[in-house]
C-alpha cells in the first residue's frame, strides 16, 4: 500500500481502534472514518482519496507504581519480594495489622522484569475483552487487588457469555489478595488450577471459554484473628482453636502452591522515626531484570515455570544443600510439591548470587520462606 509497508500486515480499521492496533509493531494500520472512505481508497486512482497510514506512536507513561524506598525498615520482606520478582514466585505475606503488607504489595509490580512484546500483547488482549485497555497501559504489568467479598465469577471469570475474571485481568501481572482467609473458601480453591497451569477454563451450560491466567499471586494475612500472634510487644488474645480455624481457611493444597510464605514483622518505633533509607525500586528492578535474563538464556522460562524433569536438570543442589533440604522435608512434613517449589526458589536465590550451583546457604534461605505460619 505504501513503500515501507508490508501488505501482508496491512489493516483498514475504524479510527477508534487504530491506537490499540498500532501496538502490534509489524502491523500497518489505515484508519477509516466511514465505509465510503474505504471504497474511495480502493476505487479511486487519486492520491488524495487514499487512506493515510496511522503513524502515531502510542503514548508511553512511566509505570504508576509507588517506590520501595518510601517503605521504612522491612529489609527481610523486601529481600523476599526481590527473590519472588526475580523467579516469578507466588508469595504469602503474614504479619500483624499495620506492618505495611499492602504497601509492599502495591510496590511489587514496579520491580518486576520488563514485559516482552508477546506478554504485553497477551495482557492487552485480555484487558480489551472488558474494554479496560488503554494504550497508556502498554507494557505496564497489570496489578489487580479485588476485595475479599469478590464473587467467584468476579475473581475467576464466568457469566454468559463467559468473561474473564480478576485472575485473567492480572495475566502477566500481579494479583493481590489482602486478608486471604476472609475470601470465600470455594473461591480460593478455584485458584489452585490456574496457579499450576496458567490458564482457566470456564464451563457454562452451553459454552466453554479458556482464558489465560498466568498471574503472580501476592497474598496477605494476619497470623491469627486478633493479628498479634508472635508480636514482640502486643499480646495475642486468641485461643489455639480460634487460631487453627483461622489458619485452616487456607487449605493445605492451596498453601502448597504458594512458593514463599514470609513474615512481615512490626517495625520498631525508632526505625519508624528515622528517614527511609532503603533502595529504590529502579535499583532492585535492575537486579531482577538481569536474573530474569539469565533464566531465559539458560532454560527459556522463569524458574517458577520449571517442570519436575527440568527441576532435576537445573535445580540440583550440592551435597550439603541436598542434606539440609531432605532434613527439612522430613521435619516439616512437606509434600513433594512443596519440596519442588523450595528447590525452584533456591535456584532463584542462587541466580541472584550469580552462583551456578545451589549450595546450602541458598537452600537455607528458601526453607526459611516456607515457615511463616506459626502453630498456636
Ligand atoms: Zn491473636
Amino acid at each position: 500500500m505504501t513503500a515501507n509497508c508490508d501488505e501482508r500486515h496491512a489493516f483498514i480499521l475504524p479510527r477508534g481502534n487504530a491506537d490499540e492496533a498500532a501496538l502490534v509493531s509489524e502491523a500497518c494500520i489505515f484508519p477509516a472514518d466511514s465505509l465510503l472512505q474505504v471504497c474511495a481508497h480502493f476505487s479511486s486512482r487519486q492520491q488524495e482519496t487514499r487512506l493515510v497510514r496511522h503513524v502515531e506512536e502510542p503514548l508511553r507513561q512511566p509505570p504508576p507504581y509507588r517506590d520501595f524506598n518510601d517503605v521504612k525498615g522491612q529489609a527481610q520482606a523486601k529481600r523476599a519480594l526481590e527473590v519472588a520478582a526475580a523467579g516469578s514466585h507466588s508469595v504469602l505475606l503474614v504479619g500483624p495489622p499495620g506492618t505495611g503488607k499492602s504497601m509492599l504489595a502495591a510496590r511489587f509490580p514496579g520491580i518486576l522484569p520488563p514485559m516482552s512484546d508477546r506478554e504485553a500483547l497477551e495482557s492487552a488482549a485480555v484487558q480489551s475483552l472488558t474494554s479496560g485497555f488503554s494504550s497508556a497501559r502498554w507494557k505496564v504489568r497489570p496489578y489487580r487487588s479485588p476485595h475479599h467479598t469478590a464473587s467467584g465469577v468476579a475473581l475467576v471469570g464466568g457469566g454468559s457469555p463467559p468473561r474473564p475474571g480478576e485472575i485473567s485481568l492480572a495475566h502477566r501481572g500481579v494479583l493481590f489478595l489482602d486478608e486471604l482467609p476472609e475470601f470465600d473458601r470455594r473461591v480460593l480453591e478455584a485458584l489452585r488450577e490456574p496457579l499450576e497451569s496458567g490458564h482457566i477454563t470456564i464451563s457454562r451450560a452451553a459454552r466453554q471459554a479458556d482464558f489465560p491466567a498466568r498471574f503472580q499471586l501476592i497474598a496477605a494475612m494476619n497470623p491469627c484473628p486478633c493479628g498479634y500472634l508472635g508480636h514482640t510487644t502486643k499480646q495475642c488474645r486468641c485461643t489455639p482453636d480460634n487460631i487453627l480455624r483461622y489458619q485452616n481457611k487456607i487449605s493445605g493444597p492451596l498453601l502448597d502452591r504458594i512458593d514463599m510464605q514470609i513474615q512481615v514483622a512490626a517495625v520498631p518505633h525508632d526505625q519508624l522515626l528515622r528517614q527511609a533509607d532503603g533502595e529504590s525500586s529502579a535499583t532492585i528492578a535492575a537486579r531482577v531484570a538481569q536474573v530474569h535474563a539469565v533464566q531465559l538464556a539458560r532454560q527459556g522460562k522463569e524458574n517458577n515455570g520449571l517442570s519436575t524433569s527440568e527441576i532435576d536438570l537445573y535445580c540440583k543442589p550440592d551435597g550439603a544443600g541436598e542434606k539440609l533440604l531432605s532434613g527439612a522435608m522430613a521435619h516439616l512434613h512437606w509434600s513433594a510439591r512443596a519440596y519442588h517449589r523450595v528447590l525452584k526458589v533456591a535456584r532463584t536465590i542462587a541466580d541472584l548470587a550469580a552462583a551456578d550451583t545451589i549450595s546450602a546457604v541458598h537452600v537455607a534461605e528458601a526453607i526459611q520462606y516456607r515457615r511463616a505460619l506459626q502453630n498456636p
